[in-house]
């Protein structure tokens, strides 16, 4: 069974890397950010934690107002280090845990959190700035990486009781996965700062304080207060420091503290807090949830996540026949289209041979297959006849309408080559 070791709060302003980029260690103003990473940095050394779960939030660096999600869980095998507009930090990527991160959001839908999902998106400050000092990562980083960004730039965003809510939905999907991981719960944001407005530069250390105290001890305080209680005591970008409730959500009643630190050089308080999670809490009852890939439906397959994150590169090609330039460079030279996709070998014959079949049972989603025939000229029903082995008369007979075809695309010829 998987188990939460532990939480950690800290503050995730650029401060922090760039002290560590620039090689402040020695530097006076510099030196007390990396005094107190020190005992956290320590504790994950010797805890060597499978897999670090870390809630942050981007800053409109991967994340868009064309489509902002309150939650998003990061399932991918991989992350990259954001360039945020000077070039990206020279850290390493670090591998996710596809396996857990399924399994997480499966038992989080099951438990009424419904996540939005991403992969393939790099993470900017949020993440990578505390994560660099928590973490030697010269030879690679020693622990795999879940991601959870919260959409706290655009309001509204979710409140404490939500974000506390979710914490423990967390920990009982954690703790319902069969296999034998430690898990560290890493929450990120800062405490009282504005960085915007005539109100730019405020702090409250006091706050910070009382806030670090009641996140141990009294958590369902903070997850009392609105939005606007924690901005009028913290400034309005300090309305993040809901994240820290998914952390605290998480661990037991009372955790102990090994390590906390506050900090103040500029904007935000560099705020950090080690919570042992202590040994031998009772498990909380998962909520009950149907696997899909256990359900046995005929001729079918279900997409799940660990299908989507192995064919993503297939099921992107054939997303990209929405852009028309890719669709024009496809039926142009439809080989050379192929060639340059950086698709195997596999992948590219069955969309030569247009096997509807192979390639959902390879793992595209029909979705991108109805593209691909759209941009051939074809009706879904060649799709559905090839998917059934049948030819198109066949397939259509047993439709209620044998005349009705369409396509997703505007230009649709009816021939059938199977005819
Ligand atoms: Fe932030």
């Amino acid at each position: 069974m998987a188990r939460i070791i532990g939480g950690i709060g800290t503050s995730h302003t650029p401060t922090i890397g760039f002290a560590l980029d620039a090689g402040k260690q020695d530097d006076p103003a510099w030196a007390p950010i990396f005094s107190a990473y020190a005992p956290l940095k320590a504790w994950l050394d010797e805890k060597k934690p499978d897999v670090a779960f870390l809630i942050y939030n981007d800053h409109v660096t991967s994340f868009f107002f064309d489509h902002y999600s309150t939650f998003a869980l990061g399932i991918g095998a991989s992350f990259e280090v954001a360039d945020e507009g000077g070039g990206a930090r020279s850290l390493p990527a670090i591998d996710g845990h596809p396996a857990l991160a399924r399994h997480i959001a499966e038992r989080l839908v099951a438990d009424e959190f419904d996540m939005s999902l991403f992969q393939r998106r790099p993470l900017d400050h949020g993440c990578f700035s505390p994560l660099s000092l928590l973490c030697e990562h010269k030879q690679g980083w020693p622990v795999s990486l879940i991601p959870l960004a919260v959409g706290v730039l655009q309001n509204p965003v979710p409140s404490a009781r939500r974000c506390w809510k979710l914490g423990q939905a967390l920990r009982r999907a954690i703790e319902s996965y069969p296999e034998d991981l430690s898990v560290a719960i890493i929450a990120t944001g800062g405490l009282s700062h504005q960085v915007h407005g005539r109100r730019a530069g405020f702090n409250d250390p006091q706050w910070d304080r009382q806030f670090m105290d009641l996140i141990v001890d009294d958590p369902e305080t903070i997850a009392a207060m609105s939005q606007a209680e924690l901005a009028m005591r913290g400034g309005w970008e300090s309305s993040e420091v809901v994240m820290w409730l998914v952390m605290r959500g998480a661990l037991a009643a009372r955790p102990e503290v090994l390590s906390r630190n506050y900090y103040l050089p500029s904007m935000t308080g560099i705020a950090t807090l080690l919570l042992d999670n202590r040994a031998g809490i009772a498990s909380l009852k998962p909520a009950s949830t149907l696997d899909p890939t256990t359900l046995q439906l005929p001729d079918s397959q279900p997409f799940t996540l660990d299908v989507s994150v192995a064919n993503f590169d297939l099921n992107r090609f054939l997303q990209q026949m929405t852009k028309p330039p890719h669709r024009a460079a496809f039926l142009a030279d439809e080989e050379a289209a192929l060639a340059a996709s950086g698709l195997d070998a596999g992948d590219q014959d069955l969309i030569r041979r247009r096997d509807w079949t192979g390639l959902i049972e390879r793992g595209a989603i029909f979705f991108g297959l109805e593209k691909l025939a759209a941009v051939l000229g074809l009706p879904n029903a060649i799709v559905y006849a090839g998917m059934r082995g049948e030819t198109l008369a066949q397939f259509q007979a047993s439709r209620n309408a044998p005349g009705a075809l369409y396509s997703v695309g505007s230009s649709l010829k009816s021939d059938d080559p199977a005819t």
